[in-house]
């Protein structure tokens, strides 16, 4: 028998409203008859791109992959302007689900190129929104982790800005670290206040609870700045993709209060079911034969109604007091 008593949810979860605006306008244009594709995964997030398929709406790696007059999505990260050229002049109907903060932040680079800034860029090399960015500004240095910081040259006159999703911490470190570097420093602070607020609730939480449990994708960044946060808070984590990935009691040996919490590009269904999951094996006699509204009631105290964020449309599997 478990130890589980009751499960907590962080205040506000679920998608932010970047990757929820993004997917809502690929099922409208679907729903409204145009063949549809998504460029590059709408959210990193298996189930919810099973269910955007189940609508005819498909992820391909590169506009060639879309036949002339049928409807592209770009996604909440954006995109390279020359991308959205190539859409436009191959006769697609560009759909642009970039993030209003997303363009915001490539309205500010473009403004730094223009007054002869050197730009640092805090961010993940590789990440989509960091190579739209890098379109806009391809002479800006990425740097990531602190071992890079010392790449940053010495210049009279840089800028700072960042990827949305870093953690507001290592923004403000950095910036420290760039004062002595130039002569003027100018600082953008494009970190996105979801990722801050989802930051803050997921701490709240972790104080109150005797283990958390956070979702989202294994590669995702800011999925693991949460779980490293909950550590700050002094609450051990444990950190999944789905209910799935919860086959074993034993994590939750001892725990009677446990915290769950996701990424951005996590639906609440997840949660959900990951909060049922966890009460179903490691509950007690009592909280595993009410696990499901033991569940539902964990939903009712958190979420604010801008925490509500998903956009799925009907899966079979969404519990009518998640949706
Ligand atoms: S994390 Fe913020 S900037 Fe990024 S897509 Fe979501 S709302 Fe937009």
């Amino acid at each position: 028998m478990g130890t589980v008593e009751a499960i907590r949810i962080a205040k506000r979860t679920g998608f932010c409203y970047g990757v929820r605006e993004a997917i809502d306008m690929a099922k409208e244009a679907s729903a409204a008859g145009k063949p549809t594709s998504t460029l590059g995964q709408v959210v990193h997030n298996e189930g919810v791109i099973r269910d955007l398929q189940a609508l005819g709406i498909q992820t391909v790696d590169t506009l060639d992959d879309v036949r002339e007059g049928a409807a592209v999505v770009i996604r909440a990260h954006g995109v390279r302007p020359e991308v959205m050229d190539r859409a436009t002049d191959r006769g697609l109907e560009v759909i642009d689900g970039t993030c209003t903060w997303v363009i915001q932040e490539q309205k500010e680079i473009v403004r730094l190129v223009e007054d002869g800034y050197t730009i640092v860029l805090l961010g993940t090399p590789k990440h989509p929104e960091v190579v739209g960015l890098l379109g806009f500004a391809p002479d800006a240095i990425v740097v990531d982790e602190e071992e890079d910081w010392d790449r940053i040259p010495h210049r009279k006159k840089m800028a700072l800005i960042s990827q949305s999703t870093q953690p507001p911490w290592k923004f403000e470190k950095l910036a420290a670290y760039m004062v002595s570097r130039s002569h003027e420093l100018k600082i953008v602070n494009t970190v996105c206040p979801v990722t801050i607020r989802r930051q803050q609730d997921t701490m709240e939480t972790a104080r109150e609870v005797d283990l958390m449990v956070v979702v989202g994708g294994r590669s995702s960044a800011n999925t693991k700045e949460l779980t490293r946060l909950c550590g700050i808070a002094g609450t051990a984590a444990i950190q999944i993709e789905s209910a799935r990935d919860l086959e074993d009691a034993s994590p939750f040996d001892g725990a009677r209060i446990v915290g769950v919490t996701g990424g951005t590009s996590t639906p609440i269904e997840d949660l959900h079911a990951v909060a049922q999951r966890i009460l179903e094996l490691a509950g007690t006699t009592r909280a595993a034969a009410a696990a499901g509204r033991l569940a539902d009631e964990a939903f009712e105290l958190a979420a604010t109604p801008a925490g509500r964020t998903t956009s799925l449309p009907t899966a079979s599997s969404t519990p009518a007091s998640a949706a």
